[in-house]
């Protein structure tokens, strides 16, 4: 029976190491997959599909990608969400005995990548890890970066919704026996296209997932992470890293500390107030530009850019923690020349978390130390700045910083300004950093002098001036003439190729120098390779002081991009407290205010708090600004939550545990929603997690509904709110009918925003005043909007009949019909009964008068 070649046999062993990945196994210049692999890599990467014989009857069908180009085609894979395992040759074939040992190196997955080709600069790549205990354990990593976070939230579906929309992880692991289950929450939730992997469920048991961590850290227990009781973040946290360890093959140096997210000192951000609040997108296009991270983000650093985004989804919840974060930014705010001076310092600092992982990876190279150099300029600059500021969060940034003085003068002394790409070819250390590489480097050098006087002194002795002598891999050096100096050839020169147009030789003299000047360049870049990698394991060792000047530089990057917004478009210091209250004079929206090309936002005050203004009713026409009022509101609270000065001439901003947001109609038809069904799911979360610390903003409740069913949710929801919650609330909405709830409830307010008619003509104020208002304009907003004039007459004239009737909507389009049901005498009726004076009336004329009108509204037509 046929059997597999040895190669096909090593091929099949090692893909057994990794089914769900593509395998590329190296052959000499080039990556091959085989079999099922290379059907998918050739339709996905467009590759010819060819076959080699492989012992079988029938050829394994094989594709491949040269290897100084495989990146791109494992991005590629990536990007389609591929698993592609790399399998190297462990030795070299040339004098390897037998078959060539190979193995997996490394297992790049969309949650793992590294190659910055791959990543967003100013955005996170998380992979996440789930527990699935009594508890949510969660984990989650960017490799790129080395950050690692730990925490628990409540097992339910809502939590877990929740949080893969905040971390956004580009990978999910998830134990092996929570498959199914697993597979039946995303179709439950419609989500389509998360990437997700199982994994062991043993790497999820208790033990050896407290045994990975504390392996990896190289601590005796979790305490000094401040999760030795958290024991489904450990779950997810243990796996999470022995996923790692096995895929990436690494020690993941970089990966050194665990950061437990503090649910406690977070203001809590569901994915619904973080897309309808547009803090890091846009609702309607999705662009960054638009949204409050496009409006704040003057940072000068991708460790900063990312931070900014990191702070925005993670408002604090934490007195002590904003205030320090607003003193600081008072301060730079205040003092332009030191912000101008940082900002010189930040200039040429790259993304030293991501040169930390090449460091980790063993994939840096010179120029990554170049930038690694430069980035490290201007820190003691940066530190000394810092120590002379006042505000205690600078200060504390300033003790942050390790200059690194060290290991800047290491790469100073070591690599060359000009080094190539290549770290085998030589050109990267500096003379003088290594006698050995400088001896080598004077002898290849030599040795190029004595070639150049070589050929020189040959021209002279044949008399051909177009001599010269040449290298090449196969023949070494040699001594080219042309065909047209054939009779002037000496005999010492030996024969070694003949070319269309010349011959090339050479002579014992140039044969024996061959070898010297070969072999001192050879172990020239081998020395230089291998001084190269002490310089890379030095980098190594000061892997966590850097990454601690790293997360200092992006803090600072921050504040100081805050102080610029702020100085910018006129932002003040919120003042932070725990009163209850959100007290705002003149707010505006931010981003409406930036982005704005009419002449000027109008600014508008408000007022919250937990007694008479707990709830704030908003009624006005359409396009009035309600929603934009309500928003600038979310925003200014928010902002003053991560730190940042606010819109407003003033703001008193209370504590505030979560915002929530139900804003506009939105179908979310790609997971097989109905617009009111994903209205009332965003309502159930709201009233089922609001507190009283809570800041609820609902814009408009009830409008996918009929009139009645809508105003009785509406109603209803007003009352659980000011009852069972107690939140403070901004409702804005168009159903006139509950300004009377202002009668009812002594912590509700009325306001509206004001408008202007000129006959029918409307012109918008945008100033919120009090009292509501039962008018919408929104005929003559349609107007506005250019439906088609005879449309918006008709509107009027049904609007006026409607408004007349109370409501009380015609049941079909006749409208002779309705004259004739309409109680036409009934005015009538009502007017006599309004003339008379029932103090002077008697008990018979009273008597008499019913019978009268009784009589009067039985005449009605019947219909
Ligand atoms: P609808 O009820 O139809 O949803 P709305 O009352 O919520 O409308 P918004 O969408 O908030 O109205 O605002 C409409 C437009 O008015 C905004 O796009 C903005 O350009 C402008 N606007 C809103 N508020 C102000 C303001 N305070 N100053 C200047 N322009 C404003």
């Amino acid at each position: 029976m046929a059997q597999l070649t040895p190669m096909m046999q090593q091929y099949m062993k090692i893909k057994e190491e990794c089914p769900d990945a593509l395998l590329m196994y190296r052959l000499g210049d080039f990556y091959e997959f085989f079999f099922e692999d290379a059907k998918i890599a050739a339709k996905e990467l467009d590759l010819v599909l060819t076959g080699r014989d492989c012992g079988l009857e029938e050829r394994a069908p094989m594709c491949g990608v040269p290897f100084h180009a495989a990146d791109s085609y494992i991005n590629k894979l990536i990007s389609k969400n591929y698993k592609v395992a790399i399998c190297e040759q462990l030795e070299d074939p040339a004098t390897a005995k037998g078959m060539v040992k190979r193995g997996i190196i490394r297992i790049v997955t969309p949650g793992t990548v590294t190659d910055s080709a791959m990543l967003e600069d100013k955005e996170n790549n998380y992979i996440l890890s789930i527990a699935f205990s009594d508890q949510l354990g969660l984990a989650y990593c960017d490799v790129s970066t080395g950050a690692f976070f730990v925490y628990q939230a409540d097992s339910s579906d809502a939590a877990l919704l929740n949080e893969l929309n905040r971390v956004k992880p580009r990978e999910v692991l998830i134990p092996d026996g929570k498959r199914a289950d697993f597979e039946q929450f995303l179709n439950d939730h419609h989500i389509k296209d998360l990437f997700y992997n199982s994994y062991f469920d043993w790497a999820f048991e208790t033990q050896s997932a407290y045994r990975a961590l504390t392996e990896h850290f190289h601590a005796e227990n979790l305490r000094g992470y401040g999760c030795e009781q958290m024991t489904a973040a450990q779950q997810a946290g243990g796996a999470l890293i022995t996923y790692l360890h096995d895929t990436q093959k690494n020690s993941l140096l970089h990966i050194n500390t665990i950061r437990v997210v503090d649910q406690s000192r977070n203001m809590m951000l569901d994915a619904t107030a973080i897309r309808n609040l547009e803090l890091t997108q846009t609702i309607r296009d999705g662009e960054k530009r638009g949204s409050l991270l496009w409006l704040l983000d003057k940072t000068k650093t991708s460790l900063g850019a990312r931070m900014l985004k990191q702070y925005i989804e993670n408002p604090l919840n934490d007195l002590k923690a904003i205030n320090n974060r607003l003193e600081a930014v008072l301060e730079l705010k205040e003092d332009l020349s030191l912000v101008e001076e940082i900002k010189t310092a930040l200039k040429g600092v790259y993304d030293l978390e991501r040169i930390i992982t090449k460091i980790s990876y063993a994939s840096l190279n010179a120029r990554d130390c170049l930038s690694l150099k430069m980035s490290l300029a201007g820190l003691p600059r940066l530190k000394e700045l810092l120590s002379t500021a006042h505000a205690s969060l600078l200060l504390k940034l300033a003790r942050q910083i390790d200059p690194l003085d060290d290991i800047y003068a290491l790469i100073e002394a070591a690599i060359c300004e000009d080094a190539g790409l290549s770290i085998r070819d030589g050109g990267i250390i500096k003379t003088g950093y290594n006698c050995e590489i400088d001896q080598l480097r004077d002898t290849a050098q030599n040795g190029k002098n004595w070639l150049a006087e070589l050929e020189a002194k040959e021209k002279e002795a044949t008399g051909i001036p177009k001599l010269k002598i040449g290298y090449n891999k196969v023949f070494g050096y040699y001594i080219e003439v042309t065909n047209s100096y054939a009779d002037q050839i000496p005999y010492r020169y030996i024969r070694k190729q003949t070319l269309v147009n010349c011959e090339r030789f050479i002579t014992e003299e140039l044969k024996s120098m061959e070898d010297s000047i070969l072999n001192a360049e050879e172990r020239q870049c081998a020395k230089e390779y291998a001084v190269f990698g002490e310089i890379r394991l030095t980098l190594e060792g000061a892997i966590s002081r850097i990454q601690k000047s790293a997360v200092a530089i992006a803090a600072i990057d921050v504040l100081q991009s805050f102080a610029a917004v702020a100085y910018e478009y006129n932002y003040v210091m919120p003042d932070m407290t725990t009163d209850g209250k959100i007290l705002i004079q003149d707010g505006r929206h931010p981003v409406v205010e930036k982005m704005s090309r009419q002449a000027s936002f109008v600014p508008n005050d408000v007022k919250l708090d937990l007694q008479k203004n707990n709830m704030l009713l908003i009624t006005g026409p359409n396009m009035a600004g309600k929603s934009t009022y309500m928003r600038q509101v979310g925003l200014i609270v928010l902002m003053a939550h991560i730190g940042s000065f606010v819109p407003a001439q003033a703001a008193s901003i209370c504590l505030v545990d979560r915002i929530f947001t139900r804003v506009g109609a939105s179908d979310d038809l790609a997971s097989g929603q109905s617009t009111f069904m994903v209205e009332m799911n965003e309502l159930a979360n709201i009233l089922n997690h609001a507190t009283q610390n809570s800041l609820i903003i609902l814009d408009e409740i009830g409008r996918g509904t009929s009139t009645i069913d809508g105003l009785s949710i509406a109603w209803a929801t007003v009352e659980y709110i000011i009852s069972r919650i107690g939140a403070k609330t901004m409702f804005a909405t168009h159903y006139h009918e509950l300004i009377e709830l202002e009668q009812l409830f002594a912590q509700i307010k009325n306001y509206s925003i004001a408008a202007r008619e000129f006959g029918n003509e409307i012109v918008f104020l945008h100033k919120i005043v009090p009292h509501g208002t039962d008018k919408s304009f929104g005929v003559e907003v349609a107007k506005l909007a250019g439906l088609p004039e005879e449309l918006v007459v008709h509107a009027r004239q049904l609007l006026q009949r409607f408004q007349a009737q109370e409501l009380d909507l015609p049941k079909d389009g006749n409208e002779d019909e309705q004259k004739e049901r309409t109680p036409a005498n009934e005015n009538t009726v009502i007017r006599k009964l309004r003339r008379i004076d029932v103090n002077t009336l008697t008990p018979l004329e009273a008597l008499n008068l019913i019978g009268e009108l009784q009589r009067e509204i039985d005449d009605e037509p019947s219909n």
